[in-house]
């Protein structure tokens, strides 16, 4: 049984790592028949903003990632920190620092120590009413060991932790007090998060053994790189979760390639449903070097799932990608076209978001030209009256206006004209569907229906 917690700070877009972490968390807890606790943890009013917590908990719902417990709020809980703060005060565990930031930049520089706090105020015995922050008395010297779920042993040495704040002198308590009294109030038993937070975790056991707690287990999960090896971040890399998702990624495709940044299942699996990821899911095959976050690779997984959808659900996951285009009313009519080319539209797309462009021509009254096609496939192309008015004829015959009949009658003129059939398709398809590129053209004819593919020929001529 394991009870597990996702701990995000609402500071900004809910970044892609979160969302791996998260899930993490969420396959150890269902597959431990455990808890998946959402805590959010916003005691830095500054950086904290409620549109990020309502961002989390939407992303975290659009993946399925569904939490037992919470979402807990760290602000509403501050009394808690407080108390434990002062419970670490009495026992001899914490004290009252005065100093400030100058002061022991100032006092390192003289004495040519490394930058931290130096210990000033460790024995003089301030009290509760000196205003100050309380900090931690790290033990020294000593060292704190742990096991990490994925890198083994880890050490370090108490020589390189401050003696760190729990309570700054405002009263607000800081994130490894409120962490670690969450941690042991919630019961979780495995802490899994982001590598960035290893230097914490010597400081946060030291509290739990100081509260008298056993600690969790822990484990790091490796950071995430982009394709220069840089680590992932806001302002260089598009790491928010809503931008995938706005751009057509489909949630099932997000967890299963979000799953393997850093975990390799047996036999090196790729394509997996939700439930098998669950079942196989273990820390122990979770490496600790960086994963490449390959935007490319994820359209690539994308485009498998959205092949693998039925035509219904293709359609109703691409609604709200096509829903804002002038053209689309959503009338019945509209969704029998759709559906009279979803498969084949299924083919050709690995984000949502580009659905539109491909169907637009089936849908649009007065079509959209790509003006470089026009130019080159009809205004430049001598061959292109005859072929348009070989094709008009050859299609007033096409009965019934289907892909079989059209296509006949579109070789017909080929071997007529004598002109390559994809050397004839390239006008007729610029003419009919404004590009060149595109669903194929006899189903697409076949849906446009005739009168409206012989007006389109028409208008070119
Ligand atoms: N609030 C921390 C963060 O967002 C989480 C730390 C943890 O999971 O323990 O990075």
């Amino acid at each position: 049984y394991m009870k597990v917690r996702f701990a995000p700070s609402p500071t900004g877009y809910f970044h892609v790592g979160g969302a791996r972490t998260a899930f993490y968390n969420w396959m150890l807890a269902k597959n431990s028949s455990g808890t998946f606790v959402l805590r959010i943890e916003d005691t830095d009013s500054e950086r904290n903003k409620e549109e990020w917590v309502d961002g989390i908990c939407d992303a975290l719902s659009w993946l399925g990632i569904t939490w037992d417990e919470g979402p807990y709020r760290q602000s509403q809980r501050l009394h808690l920190y407080l108390n434990a703060a002062n419970e670490l005060f009495e026992n001899g565990f914490a004290y009252y620092c005065l100093c400030s930031r100058d002061e022991i930049d100032a006092r390192n520089k003289e004495a040519g120590s490394t930058p931290g706090y130096d210990g000033f105020c460790r024995d003089r015995g301030l009290g509760t009413d000196s205003g100050g922050a309380l900090r931690f008395k790290v033990p020294k010297p000593g060292e704190t060991r742990f096991i990490d779920l994925v890198r083994g042993e880890v050490v370090f040495d108490h020589n390189h932790i401050e003696d760190f704040i729990l309570v700054k002198s405002s009263g607000a308590p800081l994130f490894v007090l409120a962490n670690v009294v969450d941690d042991i109030d919630m019961e979780i038993t495995h802490v899994v998060r982001a590598e960035e937070h290893l230097p914490n975790t010597p400081k946060a056991i030291l509290v739990f053994q100081a509260l008298e707690k056993q600690p969790p287990t822990f484990g790091h999960v490796p950071v995430l790189v982009n394709e220069k090896r840089q680590k992932l971040s806001k302002r260089r890399d598009r790491v928010a979760v809503e931008d995938y998702r706005r751009q057509g990624i489909i949630a099932p495709a997000m967890l299963n390639y979000l799953a393997l940044l850093g975990w390799s299942p047996k036999e090196d699996r790729e394509f997996m449903t939700v439930s098998e990821m669950v079942d196989a899911f273990d820390m122990a095959n979770v490496g600790h070097s960086p994963s490449f976050f390959d935007e490319k690779k994820l359209a690539h997984f994308n485009g498998v799932y959205i092949r693998a959808l039925d035509n219904v659900e293709f359609m109703e996951l691409s609604i709200p990608f096509i829903e804002q285009n002038p053209w689309w009313t959503g009338s019945k009519e509209d969704l029998e076209k759709f559906m009279a080319v979803a498969a084949l539209a299924k083919e050709r797309v690995s984000l949502l978001a580009e659905v539109s462009e491909l169907i637009r021509p089936i849908f649009e009254e007065e079509l959209t030209f790509d003006d470089g096609a026009l130019q080159k496939e009809i205004k430049d192309n001598p061959n292109a009256p005859k072929i348009f008015e070989a094709v008009i004829k050859a299609l007033s015959e096409a009965d019934p206006f289907e892909a079989g009949t059209i296509e006949l009658a579109v070789r017909s003129c080929s071997s007529f004209l004598d002109i390559p059939l994809r050397k004839l398709q390239a006008p007729i398809r610029v003419a009919t569907t404004g590009t060149k590129v595109g669903l194929p053209l006899f189903e697409t004819w076949s849906t446009l229906g005739k009168s409206v593919v012989l007006d389109r020929l028409n208008a070119q001529i």
